[in-house]
């Protein structure tokens, strides 16, 4: 069998996947070669994202297969497709939307690590309600011209592309008038500052457009149908709120060493991920540190801290079960992103109980070498990225509850028509 050879796996079982993925690893993985090689016989095998049509370098399994494959590809020591917003958001959001010719072009890139990605969402006068966005596009011949202001765009100093909201009609109501553009990021008319933020990172950026160029063919879905791609994206977006680094092995191999360069790449970005999550994990060493671990209050508030998590793991589980059965990520996600900022919160209140006002230094002598500090600096931001707790609970109240929509008068008189913050 060729590493091309893409064997009908339809119909079955984990056990069966796993046997034949173990096979196939066998006979090709070489840790000698080029990561970008290896990922290429990835693709062309259809083991890199199982669960997608053979066409675009998957085996038609059903969706429980990905996550089976991403594990099992660590545990037999290779390298899988690369983490960020690219495969994660970007790349089901063209695979459900796009045209072929733009599966064709982006998809490849996207998951041999050619390309990365930056979601350019967010506005100064458009977060929650993203679809008062102001950025907008025009058609000019064969490219569309897009000028307006980005912000908060994580990783968007080093991505090559970016998913792009942009208004093309501003006679029609709000949601209508959106296209969901690929923005190719280094071109003159992209401007991107990196923002200093007050637990002393810089993930964000600002993004200045300035008849910053799109080919025609770069649109994401129909012309003035962005919403709906968009709302894929933020879908994903609420899945994989928690990103996790890939546990490589540490053997030698050229393929290997380019793989955990990549991931230190990506993840330096991201390195105060873990403590914008609350540290939960940190809570019990810190208080056997601090002398506190049997002061009854502080073991309750431990108890209460771990039991919500517990809970909360279970519900993922839930969610991970019901989507392996085909479900597409749906209120589950925002149930689990609420979880998520709750248990930051309640985790920075448990490491500031244990640590007293010390909780507040930084530097190397500080409560946990500082990370206690920068616990509480950065558990602001798991409420408010990919959609704050209140829209969460909007989305909920609304598609769970049944309970009746927000009073929104702005939603149906064409867009030119509403006085909008931009
Ligand atoms: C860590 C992090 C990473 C991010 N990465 C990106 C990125 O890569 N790309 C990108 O485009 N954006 C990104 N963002 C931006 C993020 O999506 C926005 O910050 C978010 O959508 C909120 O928008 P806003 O900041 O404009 O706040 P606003 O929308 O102005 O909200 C202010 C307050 O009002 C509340 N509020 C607003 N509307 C309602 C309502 N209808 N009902 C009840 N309460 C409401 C909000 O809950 C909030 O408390 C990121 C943000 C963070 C923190």
């Amino acid at each position: 069998m060729s590493a091309m050879t893409q064997p009908s796996t339809a119909g079955a079982e984990p056990e069966q996947v796993r046997a034949q993925l173990a096979d196939w690893v066998r006979r090709y993985w070489d840790p000698a070669m080029a990561l970008r090689d290896w990922r290429q016989l990835l693709l062309a095998s259809g083991w890199a994202v199982p669960s997608w049509p053979q066409r675009w370098h998957g085996r038609g399994l059903p969706a429980w297969a990905d996550e089976l494959v991403g594990s099992e590809l660590l545990r037999l020591g290779a390298v899988g497709v690369p983490v960020g917003s690219g495969t994660w958001l970007a790349a089901p959001t063209i695979l459900a939307h796009g045209s072929d010719d733009l599966r064709d072009r982006l998809l490849a890139p996207i998951l041999t690590g050619e390309q990365t990605w930056c979601q350019l969402f967010s506005e100064p006068g458009a977060g929650s309600d993203l679809a008062g966005l102001s950025t907008s596009a025009v058609l000019d011949g064969d490219s569309w011209v897009v000028n307006g202001q980005k912000v908060w765009n994580t990783s968007a100093h080093h991505a090559d592309m970016g998913m792009l909201l942009a208004r093309t009609d501003w006679s029609v109501p709000k949601h209508q008038g959106i296209t969901y553009f690929a923005l190719p990021m280094h071109q003159r008319g992209v401007e991107v500052r990196q923002l200093r933020q007050m637990n002393f990172h810089a993930s964000f950026n600002e993004v200045f457009l300035t008849d910053a160029r799109i080919p025609a063919g770069n649109v994401i879905g129909e012309v003035g149908q962005g919403w709906q791609a968009a709302l894929t994206t933020l879908a994903y977006e609420r899945r994989f709120s928690a990103l996790q680094r890939p546990g490589y092995s540490p053997a030698p191999g050229r393929a290997l060493d380019e793989a955990r360069a990549e991931a230190d790449d990506h993840f330096a970005t991201y390195s105060w991920y873990p403590q914008r999550a609350g540290r939960p994990d940190l809570v019990i060493e810190h208080a056997r540190a601090a002398g506190v671990s049997d002061n009854p209050v502080v073991r309750q508030a431990i108890a209460r801290l771990i039991t919500l998590q517990r809970a909360s793991t279970w519900t993922a589980e839930r969610a991970r079960a019901a989507r392996a059965l085909g479900a597409r990520p749906g209120a589950e996600g925002s149930i689990g992103k609420l979880a998520a900022s709750n248990i930051a919160r309640e985790s920075a209140k448990v490491h500031s109980m244990i640590a007293g006002a010390a909780a507040l230094l930084t530097g190397p002598d500080s409560p946990l070498g500082g990370v206690i500090a920068e616990v509480l600096m950065s558990v602001p931001g798991q409420s408010i990225a990919g959609g704050t707790d209140e829209i969460q609970k909007n989305i909920l109240a609304e598609k769970v509850l049944g309970l009746p929509p927000e009073v929104r008068v702005d939603r149906d008189v064409p867009f030119s028509q509403i006085r909008h913050r931009g």
